[in-house]
């Protein structure tokens, strides 16, 4: 059958990927893609992500049966409703539903009234009184502003000059809310979740995301600047306290509120000493997590797909080891950067994921943030870090035209 992703990143790469491996595809398009994506699909560039009627059309006119949403854009612009009513099976949730993600507050509402262990929140929709709740509550405090933001819309304030500076960044308005909310401290985590209404499917093995820009987990937050997976430091029983009081009780939830999930959940979770708690639901696939969590998954991603879609049981298999991902991205990323610098990656193309990239000729140019997350497999956390930086230092570029994190996997490590 035909198939088809929607997006044009690292980790829509991956599903890219994923799709052409299963024995029961047979044209995967990448819509728009990225130039990475040519060795395995056929890309779109003319179309955008959020381009619902044209996405549609190209679908029927391509006999396309299945359609994987990666980026929030593209749920927040109503393309799962819009594919839906055109009959076209498609992974990902609806406008609606993708509210859990592009709406903190709307996710935030939901989880304390339901009894989903978060941290506490208020919302603001003007910059005095946000104010006035810093001054009284002290920090350290988190301001995520409401709508998307790429994972970059969050500030984890350690003072009060801080907190209240970010007041000033995320200008809290009556149409533009800003939820500030109790700091967690602990070990995170990232859960994906396949869910049809009630039915889920939580993925056997953690993955752990590195969101700040630069070592030692400082600088601004990102879309994700590193990852490894499995997160064996983690216990089981923590993975198993996060399916039954966080992802279980919360697919019930949002059936109770008359919401019709299908697509992945992701849970953004942290370790506290008071138990496991959210930090964000996204409504699709973690980008870096994606790249290495399908990579290592063994099963025919079709066949997933259509066992979600049936509510049937399952298992997924995933290889033994360990997989790590260290992000190169434009320097200045994620605040302004130049694009169209040079990077050779020949030597080491089978271990990258290309997101930022453009092909010019045999030269492949930036033209994102996050540019190629490289990665390194092997049997023990160790092997795959260090698989992961030999790749690395394989990469040609002008130093300051990229930059990357030394220290992925240092928690593992440690742990
Ligand atoms: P989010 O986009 O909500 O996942 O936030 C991005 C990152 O900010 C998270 O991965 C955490 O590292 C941090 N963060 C968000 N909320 C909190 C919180 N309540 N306490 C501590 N850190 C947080």
């Amino acid at each position: 059958m035909n198939v088809a992703v929607i997006g044009g990143g690292g980790r829509e790469y991956a599903l890219a990927k994923k799709l052409a491996q299963s024995t029961r595809s047979d044209i995967v398009y990448a819509i728009p893609g990225n130039d990475g994506m040519k060795e395995f699909a056929v890309t779109v560039p003319e179309l955008s992500e959020t381009d619902c009627r044209g996405i549609g059309d190209f679908c029927l006119d391509n006999d396309i049966q299945w359609v994987v949403i990666g980026p929030e854009a593209s749920l927040e612009a109503g393309l799962a409703d819009h594919l839906e009513e055109l009959g076209v099976d498609v992974f990902g949730p609806k406008k609606h539903e993708a509210k859990i993600e592009c709406s903190k507050a709307f996710a935030k509402d939901i989880m304390k009234r339901y009894g989903i262990p978060t941290a506490s929140h208020r919302m603001f929709t003007d910059q005095d009184s946000a104010r006035d709740y810093i001054n009284e509550t002290g920090a350290p405090v988190v301001l995520k502003k409401d709508g998307l933001a790429a994972g970059k819309g969050v500030i984890v304030a350690m003072d009060m000059a801080e907190a209240l500076a970010g007041i000033e960044i995320l200008k809290p308005e009556q149409d533009a809310p800003v939820v500030i909310e109790e700091f967690l401290e602990g070990e995170e985590f990232s859960l994906m979740v396949l869910v049809n209404g009630p039915y889920t499917h939580s993925f056997e093995i953690m993955a752990q995301d590195h969101k700040r820009a630069y070592d030692g987990d400082t600088g601004p937050n990102t879309g994700g600047m590193g990852v490894y997976a499995p997160v064996h430091h983690i216990d089981e029983s923590l993975r198993q306290e996060a399916v039954d009081k966080i992802v279980e009780p919360m697919a019930q939830a949002m059936v109770d509120e008359g919401l019709d999930y299908f697509g992945v959940l992701y849970l953004g979770a942290i370790v506290t000493r008071d138990g496991v708690k959210v930090i964000e639901f996204n409504a699709r696939f973690g980008d870096p997590e994606a790249q290495v969590l399908l990579d290592l998954m063994e099963d025919d991603f079709i066949d997933v797909l259509e066992k979600v879609k049936a509510k049937e049981p399952f298992s997924l298999n995933f290889r033994d080891g360990y997989k790590a991902g260290v992000m190169l991205a434009s320097g200045g990323y994620p605040a302004a950067y130049e694009k169209g610098c040079e990077v050779d990656f020949s030597t080491v193309r089978a271990d990258c994921a290309v997101s930022g990239l453009k092909q010019s000729g045999d030269a492949w140019r930036t033209d994102g943030g996050r540019v190629l997350l490289v990665t390194g497999e092997g049997r023990t956390i160790e092997e795959a870090v260090d698989a992961a930086y030999s790749n690395v230092a394989q990469i040609t570029f002008t130093e300051g035209d990229l930059f990357y994190r030394q220290d992925i996997g240092g928690r593992a490590l440690k742990g």
